[in-house]
């Protein structure tokens, strides 16, 4: 070691090391294992504050190969058939015998095993694909399919499974002789899983007439999917071994364990009804059930390791599923309210006419076309063995969140059409389900507070994790030599970053470093201007904050909502270039980037506005807001642009709704869409018409402005427009039949 290291390390960075040392708590157990689970990926790159575009520009984008591909137009094709989302909501409560049966013949609970266990070993995207088309069918179909390829049992035992569990469960879950569950979340114990106080005890038992070592199970867990039809249960609890008979300390801790549900002392079957979608989802009971040690996942060297197994399992799965039914909400409302738009005439005008219509139509396809992006660029890390998890948390939550904007906006302009329910309402069902996809796999408010900038802060950051880990070293010295080498890294990236901040801002990004991206050139450039800001922020909010941040859930959610529109306009800008620099999908780019802008610069100015170090929050303006909030939001022009769209059939929107299911000619979506294609066709011999101010096609006919084919047309355009915009009604008897066994007794 050289004298100025030495120097340096006495001097300066020794009372750094205490300061540190004092102002930063210590990671518990639970923090560290969610930390080591999964890796950083483009999310390290946002949080250099100078991301490397071109790299983000050469991933691999997302692609099917031909046996994914002709599995979307056949079993998945199939499948929507099958699928009656009304009759299931108000008859069956269930999917129809006949398409659970299809669903295990045709592997779809199997999608993520690998061929070699008899799944269907298809790519995280082709996953993510099956469950979006499923979804604009029945999201209820789709969760189904779903969850037993995401956190569960098969997932589990993928991973981290021993040999003979893969040989044993795998094959089977495959072809769905076993629906698995997976129970994590009972009553006391929801967004603090760890707090569950369901409980395993290591004792010897008799398993199948031998005396054995094995785990006596007592839980109650709630809101289990697949929890009721379940054959076989990924359970979370917590072990203990008061006998010492694993040899090691009381306190096992958290542990996953397969558990039959065919076993004495199991409880299953009751159901919850989840905002009345038909998935099957229940609580379940165990008492003094015995399952060997050998059915933990992982075998007895896997006690204990639970937490850790469920974060890094969670870390991918939670970048796939809700995502993509968030992406069939952004399509499946892009298609049918720009659809519904064109067909339904108000004061003498299709709706879609009307500015106030187009507002909502344009956050429709903006947010579409941005939700797809950012899942599509996930899936594609995904695809090349990443485990993102700061990434999945960004993408649960921020797809669910738009998903409820996209729904929420497709009801509004479906007026009453979309509230009566019925078999001809095709959004209610959408709109319901919004309140599952926002809650599970880790609710958005806790999400949002606590774990996208909470974690991404230190995962995520060149060089806190670091910091951390050599401040909580025990062995003084070497946390002393540790925490100088990273120190000074710090420092330095920090004045870079600093610079670099105050550079960019004060030139309104103008000469900040962008790829060569044809018209998108500039918005890399207000990327790369936000992305400074953005991680210039983070470190002011560490240094003077420290452990405290992690109480100021107002801030940390600020900056987490920064790191997620980075994330998920970049995830939009690798769209519009890995499709082709389609200039037709410039609007929806538009709308994105000005509206992703703009909530950029809300959160900054929050920041800076509330930061709790008054003269710090001045010197943020300083640095990143000199001249204030500049970005509104989408101009009215790019409203307009995005919004007419939806209102014509083009190739822009055809991208946008690709892989919509539309359902038999006799069903709603595909009347409307049948109805769309009419209303357009017939424009021009309507516009003629209203040139002459004749607006009755009789009259038109009698005076020679049309033909008799196309007042054909005009009636046939008329009638489907008629069909499209009536709504159900039903006899008091048919409605009373339904209370013939009323579910409030049922449920006393
Ligand atoms: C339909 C459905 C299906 C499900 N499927 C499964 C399944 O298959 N397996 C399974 O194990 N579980 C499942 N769950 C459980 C789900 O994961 C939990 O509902 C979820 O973790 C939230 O727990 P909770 O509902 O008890 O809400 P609570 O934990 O009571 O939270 C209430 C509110 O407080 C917020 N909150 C909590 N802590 C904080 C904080 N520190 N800061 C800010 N806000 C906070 C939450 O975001 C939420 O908004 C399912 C739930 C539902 C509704």
């Amino acid at each position: 070691m050289s004298f100025v290291t030495a120097a340096r390390r006495e001097v300066l960075t020794r009372p750094v090391l205490s300061l540190v040392q004092s102002a930063l708590p210590a990671l518990s157990a639970t923090e560290n294992e969610a930390i080591d689970a999964g890796n950083t990926w483009w999310d390290a790159a946002l949080f250099t504050g100078n991301p490397d575009w071109e790299a983000l520009l050469a991933f691999p984008p997302a692609t099917l190969n031909a046996e994914e591909q002709a599995f979307m137009t056949g079993p998945v094709e199939t499948l929507c058939e099958m699928i009656d989302d009304w009759r299931m909501t108000w008859e069956t409560h269930d999917l129809s015998p006949e398409a659970w049966a299809y669903l295990k013949s045709e592997k779809f609970f199997g999608i993520i095993i690998p061929k070699e266990h008899g799944g269907l070993g298809f790519s995280n995207f082709a996953h993510s694909e099956i469950v979006r088309k499923i979804a604009t069918r029945s999201v209820s179909g789709a969760v189904t399919a779903m969850v037993p390829n995401s956190l569960g049992p098969g997932e589990l035992i993928l991973r981290f499974g021993t040999e003979t569990q893969q040989e044993q469960w795998l094959p089977r879950l495959a072809d769905g002789r076993e629906i698995p569950a997976f129970g994590l979340t009972s009553p006391e114990a929801g967004s603090d899983a760890a707090a569950m106080i369901d409980e395993g005890v290591v004792c010897r038992g008799d398993w199948k007439g031998e005396d054995v070592l094995g785990i006596r199970l007592n839980w109650h867990k709630r809101y289990i999917t697949l929890g009721p039809v379940a054959t076989i249960l990924g359970l979370a609890f917590k072990l203990r071994d008061p006998e010492h008979l694993l040899g090691g300390q009381e306190e096992i801790g958290i542990t996953l364990a397969l558990v039959p549900t065919d076993l004495p002392g199991v409880t299953i079957g009751r159901r919850h009804i989840p905002s009345m979608q038909t998935f099957q989802n229940g609580p379940n009971e165990g008492k003094d059930v015995f399952i060997p040690l050998d059915n933990v996942i992982g075998g007895p060297e896997r006690v204990g390791q639970g937490w850790k197994m469920l974060m890094s399992a969670l870390a991918a799965g939670r970048g796939i599923s809700l995502p993509s039914l968030s992406a069939a909400a952004g399509a499946f409302a892009a298609h049918t309210t720009g659809a519904y738009a064109r067909v339904r005439s108000q004061f003498n005008l299709p709706i879609g006419k009307f500015e106030g219509i187009q507002e909502r139509l344009a956050r429709i396809a903006g947010n579409a076309y941005l939700l797809d992006g950012a899942r599509r660029l996930t899936c594609a890390g995904l695809d090349q063995g990443n485990h993102p998890a700061v990434i999945s948390s960004i993408l649960k939550l921020h797809a669910t969140e738009r998903m409820r904007v996209v729904i929420n906006d497709a009801m509004d302009v479906h007026g009453g059409k979309a509230v009566i329910d019925g078999p001809r309402n095709y959004m209610a069902s959408h709109y319901r389900a919004i309140p599952v996809g926002i809650t599970v796999e880790g609710a958005n408010i806790l999400t949002r507070s606590l774990m996208v900038f909470g974690q991404g802060a230190i995962r995520s950051h060149p060089y806190l994790l670091d910091e951390i880990r050599a401040v909580g070293g025990t062995d003084r010295t070497q946390a002393l030599a540790d925490f100088d080498k990273v120190l000074w890294k710090h420092v330095g990236h920090a004045l870079k970053t600093a610079i670099r901040a105050f550079v960019r801002s004060w030139s309104g990004g103008v000469f900040a470093p962008a790829p060569k991206a044809g018209k998108a050139t500039r918005y890399y450039r207000q990327m790369s201007r936000y992305a400074a800001a953005f991680a210039f922020c983070s470190d002011i909010a560490f240094l003077t904050l420290g452990g405290e941040l992690k109480r100021r859930e107002l801030l940390s959610a600020r900056l987490g909502d920064v790191l997620s529109e980075l994330y998920m306009l970049s995830g939009a800008l690798k769209r519009w270039e890995d499709e082709g620099r389609q200039d037709d999908d410039l609007p929806l780019l538009d709308w994105c980037v000005q509206s992703g802008f703009a909530s950029i610069e809300q959160s900054f100015a929050q920041i800076i506005e509330n930061f709790p170090v008054r003269p710090v929050g001045w010197m943020l303006r300083l640095f990143i807001m000199p001249y204030g909030r500049r970005r509104n939001g989408p101009t009215d022009r790019t409203v307009r642009r995005a919004a007419a769209i939806l209102l014509e059939p083009c190739p822009a929107r055809d991208r946008l709704v690709e892989n919509v299911y539309l359902g038999g000619e006799d069903e709603a979506v595909a009347r409307l869409t049948e109805a769309f294609r009419k209303t357009v066709t017939t424009q021009p011999i309507h516009d003629r018409m209203k040139q002459a101010h004749v607006l009755n096609a009789d009259e038109a006919l009698t005076a020679g402005l049309i033909s008799a084919e196309e007042r054909k047309q005009l009636r046939e355009a008329d009638a489907a427009v008629a069909e499209v915009i009536a709504v159900d009604d039903f006899a008091p008897e048919e409605l009373a039949r339904r209370a013939e066994a009323p579910l409030r007794e049922a449920a006393e």
